[in-house]
């Protein structure tokens, strides 16, 4: 079956979750699924507006080599580093988190961003891009819009150019896609 048939079928709608009102959707049993988990990350490595014959990964024993598009990948906290780091060895690239508040131990930068449902702050090591570095975004839903917008604004105040966002589900009716413009978004499954 296609792939956002698949996703729809094992991810769990919890309704008031966090919070009365909302309705979570929980993407953990996806994730727990082998074949279902590599197709989600071989999807979210390839941007479909990405010309495959500039992005084409070859894969060998002594693993992936060739041009994704992209020379990082950069993941949210928390489901977001499990899909980034498996994007990130699926394409043979490094792994770079944006983590919550408090976590990261060196010279950081920090960006404030209203949530779904209340606020948050996120933070990325000053050192973790380099300049020009072409980035590929990732996280697993994307709702409102506004921690992958505070992400994208954290990426690029470090110099980094986004090449793609990548995310598993979109919200759309949240307009999520209209905060992250003009960058493109990349989804396995709009709902
Ligand atoms: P946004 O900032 O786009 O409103 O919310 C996206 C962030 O909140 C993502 O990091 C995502 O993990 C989390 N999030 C919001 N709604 C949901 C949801 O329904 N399911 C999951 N799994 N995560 C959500």
């Amino acid at each position: 079956p296609p792939l956002d048939e698949v996703i729809a079928g094992l991810a769990v709608d919890v309704p008031d979750f966090p919070e009365p009102g909302v309705v979570f959707r929980d993407l953990t049993p996806v994730f727990a699924d082998g074949p279902a988990f590599r197709r989600m990350v071989e999807g979210l490595a390839a941007p479909s507006f990405v010309d495959p014959r500039a992005a084409a990964v070859a894969h060998t024993d002594d693993g992936p080599s060739g041009d994704p598009g992209f020379d990082v990948v950069v993941g949210v906290e928390a489901r977001g580093f499990l899909l980034a780091a498996a994007v990130a060895l699926h394409t043979g690239v490094g792994v770079v988190p944006v983590r919550k508040a408090g976590k990261l131990p060196r010279a950081r930068i920090a960006a404030d961003y209203a949530l779904e449902y209340g606020t948050a702050t996120i933070e990325m090591h000053t050192d973790s891009l380099r300049p020009g570095q072409r980035v590929l975004l990732v996280d697993d839903v994307l709702a409102t819009g506004g921690t992958l917008a505070a992400a994208v604004a954290l990426v690029e105040q470090l110099g980094g150019v986004v090449t793609a966002v990548s995310v598993v589900i979109e919200l759309a009716a949240l307009g999520g896609r209209q905060r992250v413009a003009p960058h493109a978004v990349h989804t396995l499954w709009t709902t």
